[in-house]
């Protein structure tokens, strides 16, 4: 199995249209796609099902970060809420010198990103099973030089749950969709609340597919107060904005 010609031809021209050569990478793609379809079969972990949907949607699109000035390591990045494992195991492909925490609130989807973890090889990536509003209040608060999330929540529920795991002067980057002015207009609230900035938002183009994408970043200019994030499930019930 693993990636057709075509799914490998995709992978290399989209990357090339984000200044990336991922030509070294491509075995190690074509193992997660692998791994990603097998476990697809057993448990539901993503939508996406065609190869051409996977290779732009999942892996382009988590590597669209890597577009952005903010990667100069060693850097200790945590992917909030990472699902199947995006956008942290791609970027973890790509830039091994990464360290990457791979947080998820589902046990499935963890054991799915250590099974493709360990099958990979990937040192110093590490999948966590917790709800970031309890794992916030420990070990791992301010921690952080970097927090990256995509599809989890809307900003002002991501601002709360994202930067009290970020250490002052770090950043967090949120992958939205092509409409975020709504979430923006309220967000500065938050962010006050928060010790927070938003920093600047980077609209772009999905590589071979044109749609839409815009990476909102964030940036951590003061100590979050110890409330924040509150009880579980209170962020989203309740948003500070
Ligand atoms: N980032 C992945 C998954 C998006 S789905 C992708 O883009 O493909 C959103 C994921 O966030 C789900 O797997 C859900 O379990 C997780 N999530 C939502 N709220 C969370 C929370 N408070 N703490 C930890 N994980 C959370």
């Amino acid at each position: 199995m693993g990636l057709s010609l075509e799914g490998s031809r995709l992978l290399l021209e989209g990357g090339a249209a984000l200044g990336l050569d991922l030509e070294p990478h491509l075995p190690a793609f074509a193992r997660l796609y692998e791994l990603l379809m097998e476990a697809n079969r057993r448990v539901n972990l993503t939508a996406l099902r065609t190869e051409r949907e996977v290779v732009v949607k999942h892996f382009l699109d988590s590597l669209t970060l890597l577009t952005l000035p903010l990667w100069e390591g060693p850097l200790r990045v945590l992917d909030l809420g990472t699902g199947a494992g995006f956008p942290g195991l791609p970027l973890k492909i790509v830039r091994p010198d990464l360290e990457i925490t791979l947080l998820d609130a589902t046990r499935k989807k963890v054991a799915f990103v250590a099974e493709a973890v360990a099958a990979l090889g990937l040192k110093g990536a590490h999948p966590l099973w917790g709800r970031a509003e309890a794992l916030a209040h420990g070990e791992h608060r301010e921690a952080y030089a970097r927090v990256v999330a995509r599809a989890v929540a809307p900003l002002c529920v991501l601002a709360e749950l994202g930067l009290p795991f970020l250490a002052v002067g770090g950043r967090m980057v949120a992958q939205k969709g092509p409409r975020v002015e709504e979430e923006l207009a309220p967000l500065p609230r938050a962010l006050a609340l928060l010790g927070g900035r938003l920093e600047g938002v980077h609209p772009h183009s999905l590589p071979l597919l044109g749609e839409v994408r815009n990476l909102v970043v964030l940036g951590k200019e003061a100590p979050t107060p110890t409330r924040y994030p509150r009880r579980p499930g209170i962020p989203e019930k309740h948003p500070l904005c």
